[in-house]
């Protein structure tokens, strides 16, 4: 079976990883997947980038790259990144889809409140009190994808249905079959 990206954008807390971690898990007895996930990515792959727009954007296009690799072995690459800006994953979009793989965009959207609230590793605490700069969301730009091929909201729809959301539209691009 072909491979393909499946690039999860949105908020620190959006849910991200949370449902990448998911969806792989549903599809790893059907076929081989990987996840890249933006906090391991800068630890093992871009470490020392900071979090300036052209830091940000050499990480996107590092992950992308990466992602290719495993997309043209048949893997089915999930990828969990803020990747905040719309021109970046416009652009590694094009660089997929020129290389023949298949790339879903999928927004995972929950209101900055919601985020806030979760604040699954207390940064949105750290930003408030000026102890981080350029956070996404609070003193850095998260431009939000205009069409994506999915968009979840992990603050009205449970975890299941997000994932079943997911899975749905793979499966209406033919990465995953009989479900
Ligand atoms: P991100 O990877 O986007 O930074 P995480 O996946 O690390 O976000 O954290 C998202 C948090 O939101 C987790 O604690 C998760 O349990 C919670 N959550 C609540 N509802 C949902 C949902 N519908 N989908 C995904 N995560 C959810």
């Amino acid at each position: 079976m072909r491979g393909g990206i499946v690039w999860l954008t949105g908020l620190s807390g959006a849910g991200k990883s949370t449902l990448a971690t998911a969806v792989a898990r549903e599809l790893a007895t059907r076929r081989p997947v990987e996840l890249l996930d933006g906090d391991d990515i800068r630890t093992f792959l871009s470490a020392g980038l900071s979090f300036s727009r052209p830091d940000r954007d050499t990480n996107v296009q590092r992950i992308a790259y990466v992602a290719r690799l495993l997309a043209k072995h048949g893997v089915l690459v999930f990828v969990a990144a803020i990747s905040p800006y719309r021109e970046t994953r416009d652009a590694v979009r094009a660089l997929s889809e020129a290389a023949g793989h298949p790339f879903i965009e999928v927004y995972v959207n929950a209101p900055l409140e919601t985020v806030v609230a979760r604040d699954v590793k207390g940064l949105y605490k750290k930003a408030h009190a000026g102890e981080i700069s350029s956070f996404t969301g609070v003193s850095d730009p998260y431009e939000p994808p205009l069409h994506p091929e999915v968009e979840v909201r992990t603050d009205m729809s449970s975890q299941a249905d997000c994932v079943s959301r997911i899975v749905a539209i793979m499966a209406a691009h033919a990465l995953v079959h009989g479900l």
